[in-house]
């Protein structure tokens, strides 16, 4: 069955899910999602109304939050309305049915295990797969501390690209740092987002893997403690080019001050779809109140430092790769 049959048979079965699905639509036309970003800018900002995204805006996700829940991604715990297709024999691919894209999946492994690339680096090539797979959407990662609410429980997610706004554009790349015959690694062109990230162009999975590894292993340097960088990754593969993007955006924090703030709350989560473009609000009070410039202060605030970015520039030594 592919993906769209799927979706479609998910929904007809689903009378929530569809609802939801039908709010997404909707807020093209009913005033629940606007772009803030002007005319001309290289960097497209929306934000959006979705009282159904509140739960995972708000998830708490520290270790004993966790441990006292049951784990909504694992088989036995999942609404028996809810089906799922095998992706590589590791994966089922299921509809979330609290979305924030007119389409979006999510890919969760077989197995309840921890949301963490670096125990198992093959991730990177599923990931490249799944791109092929669902050729034309977003498929993405959120680190265990940078938006995934479930952090016991490996898992991509799919989305459709309106969400990611920015995802394709001829305007992201900016110098390249590292290349070899099938993969090229580039800083973000200054002038696009408020925060600094790296764009991997590939044309093979083999050295996809490569550079994602020289990079990855800068990112861990900052902090080595960690069990992983704090990132969010984005993969896309560009089926006009034939080429497939990979968006790397290190994180220095998951919560923006807003986000406790007493007096001037946001209640504003950045994940990688708010990172590339589409600014959820779970509450109608933060989408009257956010405004370009507090979008561009949150997505700043959550991003590495540009010295940061910088040294992890300046270790990827310049030139070929093999
Ligand atoms: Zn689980």
């Amino acid at each position: 069955m592919n993906n769209d049959t799927f979706f479609d048979k998910e929904l007809e079965k689903w009378p929530m899910a569809a609802d939801n699905f039908a709010r997404i639509r909707n807020s093209f036309i009913d005033g629940h999602r606007l772009t803030l970003s002007g005319d001309g800018s290289l960097w497209r900002i929306d934000k959006m109304f979705v009282n159904h995204r509140r739960a995972s805006v708000t998830a708490k996700t520290d270790p004993s939050s966790i441990s006292s829940r049951p784990c909504f991604l694992c088989r036995d715990n999942r609404p028996d309305l809810q089906s799922s297709i095998g992706f590589l024999g590791r994966y089922e691919i299921l509809v979330n049915p609290y979305p924030l894209a007119g389409r979006h999946f999510t890919i969760a492994s077989t197995r309840h295990e921890e949301q963490c690339i670096d125990t198992d680096f093959n991730r990177i090539l599923d990931m490249a797969k799944l791109a092929y797979e669902m050729s034309g959407m977003c498929i993405f990662y959120n680190g265990a501390r940078c938006g995934a609410s479930a952090p016991d429980h490996f898992h991509f997610q799919a989305v459709s690209t309106e969400a990611v706004p920015n995802i394709l554009s001829k305007d992201l790349l900016g110098d390249k740092i590292k290349y070899s015959n099938h993969a090229s690694l580039y800083k973000n062109n200054e002038k696009t987002a408020p925060y600094p990230f790296f764009i991997i162009e590939s044309t093979g999975n083999p050295e996809l893997h490569s550079v994602f590894r020289l990079l990855w292993a800068e990112l861990k340097a900052i902090n080595p403690d960690l069990p992983e960088p704090d990132v969010n990754l984005a993969m896309i593969h560009d089926t006009e080019r034939d080429v497939t993007r990979t968006i790397v955006i290190p994180r220095s924090k998951h919560h923006p001050d807003c986000y406790y703030s007493e007096k001037d709350r946001l209640l504003i989560s950045p994940a990688t779809v708010e990172m590339l473009g589409t600014i959820i609000c779970s509450r109608h009070e933060d989408f009257d109140r956010l405004t370009l410039q507090s979008a561009y202060g949150i997505l700043k605030e959550v991003g590495i430092s540009d010295t940061q970015f910088n040294l992890v520039v300046s270790r990827l030594a310049n030139g070929r790769y093999s």
